[in-house]
């Protein structure tokens, strides 16, 4: 298992790091990796040091009061970065009454001055690795790729006793896509609409036949991420918009035995 990254970060002017070096060897003693960003580090600076140290969450310390401002301008900083899905904590000086205004603006959790750095690291482990570390919980569906989904479908209506859920292009793949339902899942027939669609491709190379299996994951961005730190690459790793309203990525199938596996997250292409 690889260790957890945290980035330490002290935003604003107080001039004291004696509590975010104590926290910083504390993560350590928790077999978590810290790199600490030093004093009077600006929001953008803390989220550029996120990014290019590809660490799992950021830990925020602010004792001189400035935390209003300064928590929630690394928020944005790391969400103008496309960085927004890594979770920032905060801890330091922070009255109770601050606390609901920061977690408003994004912060995931304060921790107060009577927090251990066990509960610190019992959070961020809970964080980083989620409880279910199962990727998908079902199979969304399996991709299949046929010539015509006219002369197809009478297989799967009459044949198999399907019934069509309905019909969609999907212009980033230039495909037209026949949904089928069985059960929680579905078969999707897709075929070409033109030479430059990978199922065209696909048809030329290997004929008629599944093309992908398709897992249903619920924080795409962070499966990515989470599985890319793991070695798995992706055809791409930026998520598009898939049919219905799904936002989806494809595994390299190098990655995964032979296997096109792509991640698929219902709902995820809505603000796309
Ligand atoms: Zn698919």
């Amino acid at each position: 298992m690889q260790k957890i990254r945290v980035l330490v970060a002290k935003p604003g002017l107080d001039g004291h790091d004696r509590g975010a070096l104590v926290i910083a060897q504390g993560l350590r003693d928790h077999g978590m990796e810290v790199i600490y960003t030093g004093l009077r580090q600006s929001p953008a600076q803390i989220a550029k040091a996120a990014i290019q140290e590809d660490v799992d969450v950021v830990g925020l310390s602010s004792l001189s009061g400035a935390h209003r401002t300064l928590f929630p301008k690394v928020i944005e900083e790391l969400q103008s970065m496309n960085a927004g899905d890594i979770p920032v904590i905060g801890g330091g000086v922070i009255p109770s009454e601050d606390i609901p205004f920061l977690i408003e603006k994004g912060i995931n959790r304060v921790f107060t001055s009577g927090s251990t750095i066990e509960e610190l690291a019992n959070y961020i482990n809970q964080l980083v690795v989620p409880a279910n570390s199962q990727v998908a919980k079902k199979i969304s569906h399996i991709g299949i790729a046929v010539r015509s989904i006219k002369n197809t479908l009478p297989f799967y209506t009459e044949t198999l006793g399907l019934s069509l859920e309905g019909l969609e292009e999907v212009e980033s793949e230039s495909v037209n896509v026949a949904f089928l339902k069985i059960g929680d899942s579905r078969f999707e027939l897709l075929e070409p609409t033109s030479e430059t669609s990978p199922i065209h491709t696909f048809l030329e190379k290997r004929g008629e036949g599944i093309h992908h299996i398709a897992l249903d994951v619920e924080d795409i961005e962070t499966r990515i991420r989470h599985l890319s730190k793991n070695g798995i690459q992706f055809i791409n790793t930026e998520p598009k918009l898939g049919a219905h309203q799904t936002s989806i990525a494809f595994m390299h199938p190098k990655s995964a035995h032979g296997v096109l596996f792509e991640l698929c997250e219902e709902g995820g292409g809505e603000e796309a």
